[in-house]
C-alpha cells in the first residue's frame, strides 16, 4: 500500500501498516519472539545506539505490533502509536511520559473508574495533583487551571450517562495555556470519532473494547505526534508495559472489521434508545443519538454516530433495575463493553459501588440507572430480553 493520504477508513482498516515477511504471507504473521538476532557484532552495536533502525527486543519493538500501530495510527490521523498491555497502561504510559512532580492535571469527573484512581490516587503519591471538573462545563476547566497544569483529559462520550466533550473548545484552553489535551477515545473509535482533528494532542485506547470486538485480549495504545510521545516511549521500552505479539495480532484483525462493526453497534444502539423511550417504565433514556439528548448537536458534529452504549432509569429504583438485570435470558451480566454480545451493568452496585452515596449522586448515577452496551445479536431479542423484567 502506497502513502496515499485519501484511502478511506474501511481501507486502512484492512490495508495499513501490512508488511510482509520474506514468505509473502497475505494475512499477517504473528512474530513469537522475545528478541531478534543480528548479523555481526557491528549491527548489533548500530541498533542498540540507534544507528541502524531494526528490531532488537519485543519489550522495544516486535514486527506484529508494529503493524498494529501504524494501521491504529493511520485510522486516528496520528504520526505516532504507541501499543500498550491494557487501556490502564496507556493512561499509565502517557502521564509518567508527559508529567513530572509538581505538575498539576485537570481533568473530567466522569472518567472510567480506573483512570480517576490513576490520577486521584497513585499519582498524587508522586506529587501530581488533578483537579476533577465537569465534562460538559468548559468554563471548569478553564478555572481549573494553574501555572503548573500540564494535561487536560477527558473521555466522550463518558460512562455511563454519555455526555458529551466540547473536544475543540477543551482544546482551546488548554492550548491557551500551554497544557496538552488528551482524550480517552474508547468508546467512539476512530470510525466515529477522530479527537486529534478537533485540536486534541493525545488520544488514548483500551482496545481491549471496541477494537478487539469479542471480548478476548487486553490492550490499548498512545497516539500522537513524536515529538509529544517521547516520554510516552521512553518510558514504556523502559517500564515494560509493552502489548504483547499475540494480543497484537487479534487487534489487527480486530481492526479489519471495526467499521462494520462500529455501524453495526450503532444501528442497533439507535433502535434500541428509540424502543425503551416508548416503555411506560422506563423513565429516562440517555443516548447521544436520542433528540431527547441535551447535546444532541454537538454530538453530531464530533461523532459519527451515537455509539454503541445505551442507559436508560426505570420507575423503581434498585429493586427494579435489578429486576431487569435478573429475567434476562441471553443478555450478558458483566462491566465489560465494546463485545459482539450485549452486556447489561447496575453502575451504581458494580462500576461505581466504591463511590460514596453522595458522589454517585454528583455524578447522576441513580440507583435506578442501568447500562446497556448494545451487541450485534438482532434488537428484537435484546428487546424481548430487557420487556421480560421490565414489566
Ligand atoms: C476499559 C476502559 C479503560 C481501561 O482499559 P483496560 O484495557 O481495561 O485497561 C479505560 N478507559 C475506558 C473508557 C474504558 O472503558
Amino acid at each position: 500500500m502506497s502513502d496515499d493520504q485519501n484511502y478511506q477508513l474501511e481501507t486502512l482498516a484492512v490495508r495499513a501498516g501490512t508488511a510482509r515477511s520474506q514468505f509473502h504471507e497475505h494475512s499477517e504473521a504473528m512474530f513469537l519472539t522475545s528478541s531478534f538476532v543480528f548479523d555481526s557484532a557491528e549491527q548489533a552495536a548500530k541498533r542498540f545506539i540507534g544507528e541502524e533502525p531494526g528490531n532488537i527486543y519485543s519489550r522495544f519493538t516486535n514486527p506484529t505490533v508494529t503493524m498494529f500501530e501504524e494501521r491504529l495510527a493511520a485510522l486516528e490521523g496520528a504520526e505516532q502509536c504507541i501499543a500498550t498491555a491494557s487501556g490502564m497502561a496507556a493512561i499509565l504510559a502517557t502521564c509518567m511520559g508527559v508529567l513530572k512532580a509538581g505538575d498539576h492535571v485537570v481533568a473530567s469527573r466522569s472518567l472510567f473508574g480506573a483512570s480517576v484512581n490513576l490520577l486521584g490516587g497513585i499519582l498524587k503519591k508522586f506529587g501530581v495533583e488533578t483537579t476533577f471538573v465537569s465534562a460538559t462545563e468548559v468554563a471548569e476547566w478553564a478555572a481549573a487551571v494553574r501555572p503548573e497544569t500540564k494535561l487536560f483529559f477527558l473521555e466522550t462520550p463518558s460512562n455511563p450517562l454519555t455526555e458529551i466533550s466540547d473536544i475543540a473548545a477543551i482544546a482551546a484552553v488548554a492550548k491557551q495555556h500551554g497544557a496538552l489535551l488528551a482524550v480517552d477515545n474508547c468508546f467512539c473509535t476512530p470510525i466515529l470519532q477522530r479527537p486529534l482533528e478537533f485540536g486534541a494532542d493525545i488520544v488514548i485506547h483500551s482496545a481491549t473494547k471496541y477494537i478487539d470486538g469479542q471480548g478476548r485480549v487486553l490492550g490499548g495504545a498512545v497516539l500522537g505526534n513524536k515529538k509529544t510521545l517521547e516520554g510516552v516511549y521512553q518510558f514504556l521500552r523502559t517500564a515494560g508495559t509493552t502489548m504483547s505479539a499475540f494480543n497484537a495480532w487479534v487487534f489487527l484483525k480486530g481492526l479489519e472489521t471495526l467499521k462494520l462493526r462500529m455501524d453495526a453497534h450503532s444501528a442497533n444502539a439507535l433502535q434500541l434508545a428509540r424502543w425503551l423511550e416508548t416503555q411506560p417504565n422506563v423513565t429516562r433514556v440517555f443516548y447521544p443519538g436520542l433528540p431527547s439528548h441535551p447535546q444532541q448537536g454537538l454530538a453530531k458534529r464530533q461523532q459519527k454516530t451515537g455509539g454503541g452504549i445505551v442507559a436508560f432509569e426505570v420507575k423503581g429504583g434498585k429493586e427494579a433495575a435489578w429486576r431487569v438485570i435478573d429475567h434476562t435470558q441471553m443478555l450478558s451480566i458483566t462491566a465489560n463493553l465494546g463485545d459482539t454480545k450485549t452486556t447489561i451493568t447496575h453502575p451504581a452496585t458494580t462500576t461505581h459501588a466504591r463511590n460514596t452515596p453522595e458522589q454517585r449522586a454528583a455524578a447522576g448515577i441513580s440507583d435506578s440507572l442501568l447500562r446497556i452496551a448494545v451487541g450485534l445479536e438482532a434488537v428484537e431479542d435484546i428487546q424481548r430480553d430487557l420487556a421480560r423484567g421490565l414489566g
